[in-house]
């Protein structure tokens, strides 16, 4: 499903990624972890070409997307993101910000959209707050609108940066569930996160970056238990 072959990322002298070479497979649930600063966000970014590589090669479902003459409109059409603040419309309902995308982007009637976005609602468990606007929900609420509207788009893969960092620790539970659930469905994922517990049960496979390197791709049994890295042993002793 997506291909990354020797990527790297400089900023200016910074290099941010260091010629990450990784293959995730259709359905693969890939849990990112690592310190703040070594890379995850960029990396995460770089699959959707919010940031652009400095060299390497990435493939999405067959489309090379550091090749300047694919379409990124459409391949980005593919891929839903969703971050650690919501960027939820404001202005707009629940109901509004799930249907404005599929109407406008990709021509769905109003109609159409709107019982897809009552079944996305029921999904994350909020089609009571259909008419409510973004202000009227806590952090929690906000951030399964957020899911529910990438969702909206029916994306191949849906990437997650820390979806649960700015929440109240008691709405942290309710939006990884609807993220587990989702990965129960076969969606392609990819979620950085601080949440190891969750991490643990939820993917597939972990990714454990240090200094914008790779270092650790491993089943989570495997990468929890037995760390094969020193710098993994050293960040989960803090972190666990
Ligand atoms: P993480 O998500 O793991 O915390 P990031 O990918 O956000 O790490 O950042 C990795 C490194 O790249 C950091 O040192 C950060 O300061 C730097 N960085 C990220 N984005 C930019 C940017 N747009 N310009 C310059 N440096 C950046
Ligand atoms: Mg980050």
């Amino acid at each position: 499903m997506i291909n990354v072959e020797h990527l790297s990322k400089t900023f200016g002298k910074h290099e941010v990624l260091q010629n990450i070479t990784t293959t995730v497979e259709p359905g693969e649930v890939v849990a990112i972890i690592g310190p703040s600063g070594s890379g995850k966000s960029t990396f995460l970014r770089c699959l959707n070409l919010l940031e652009v590589p400095t060299s390497g090669r990435i493939t999405i479902d067959g489309a090379d997307i550091t090749d300047k003459k694919t379409d990124i409109t459409k391949v980005r059409q593919g891929i839903g993101m969703v971050f650690q603040h919501f960027h939820l419309f404001p202005h707009m309902t629940v109901m509004d910000n799930l249907t404005f995308a599929p109407v406008k982007v990709k021509g769905m009637s109003l109609e159409e959209a709107r019982s897809k976005s009552e079944i996305l609602l029921e999904r994350v468990g909020l089609r009571a707050k259909a008419d409510a606007y973004p202000s009227k929900l806590s952090g929690g609420q906000k951030q399964r609108v957020a899911i529910a509207r990438s969702l909206a788009m029916d994306p191949d893969i849906m990437l997650f940066d820390e979806p649960t960092s700015a929440l109240d620790p008691e709405m942290v539970k309710e939006v990884l569930a609807v993220i587990h659930d989702l990965a129960s469905t076969g969606m392609t994922m990819l979620i950085v996160t601080h949440e190891m517990k969750f991490a643990r049960e939820a993917a597939d496979t972990i990714y454990f970056l240090d200094s914008g390197q790779l270092i650790e791709k491993a089943e989570p049994g495997r990468f929890f238990t037995k760390p094969q890295s020193e710098r993994a042993v050293r960040f989960l002793e803090k972190v666990l």
